[in-house]
């Protein structure tokens, strides 16, 4: 028996893992996802390696709302893929049904976090499905990913657009030009993380 008295306070580390996990379980990695980020933005950025675009899937899912969309998206295709919905919404997520389009605006949570330029990359992404989520999508496996495929989309688009606006400061850094106060922090934070994590 729970103790009514102690208030309720979830662990964010226990949410970060769990999206790793979750994600693992039902197949993706983060290169994968890092993939599809250089695919995105290798064109604006010739010099972008994978190991930027690891790097910044990383940062986008170390964000709490990200994570809340992650685990929410993938609970729905696991409910579904074992029948526990009840009907009609088992019937239109297990069949990833064309006027369903709630797993579209649970990924825009993912893609608001990095502003607009998220969105122009996660309809490009979409409407192509390359790499993994041509895996996701694909219907004779039994498997249900109608959430994830938009949530692996998302969170690429996410990151391409957190390079963007990274290397937009990056550029004013080395000109020497006044830039936006909060991509000074950001460089700062990112610098200060840099230094600290393993290669
Ligand atoms: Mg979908």
């Amino acid at each position: 028996m729970t103790d009514a008295k102690i208030p309720y306070s979830l662990n964010s580390k226990a949410v970060a893992e769990a999206t790793r996990y979750w994600l693992h379980k039902r197949g993706v990695t983060l290169e994968e996802i890092a993939e599809l980020v250089m695919m995105l933005q290798k064109k604006y950025y010739p010099g972008l390696t994978m190991e930027e675009c690891i790097h910044n899937v990383e940062m986008v899912l170390s964000k709490r709302e990200v994570q809340n969309a992650v685990l929410t998206g993938i609970q729905l295709d696991v409910l579904a893929e074992e029948g526990k919905l009840f009907s009609p919404l088992q019937d239109m997520i297990e069949n990833d049904e064309g006027l369903y389009g709630v797993d579209e605006i649970l990924a825009f949570s993912i893609v608001n976090v990095y502003g607009s330029i998220g969105f122009t990359n996660y309809g490009y992404v979409d409407k192509l499905k390359p790499g993994v989520l041509e895996r996701l999508n694909d219907k004779s496996t039994g498997e249900v990913h109608t959430y994830l495929d938009d949530i692996v989309g998302a969170v690429a688009a996410a990151a391409s657009s957190r390079i963007a606006h990274r290397k937009q400061a990056e550029r004013e850094q080395e000109l020497g030009q006044p830039h936006a106060p909060e991509d000074v922090e950001e460089a700062a934070r990112r610098s200060a993380l840099e230094d600290t994590e393993p290669e």
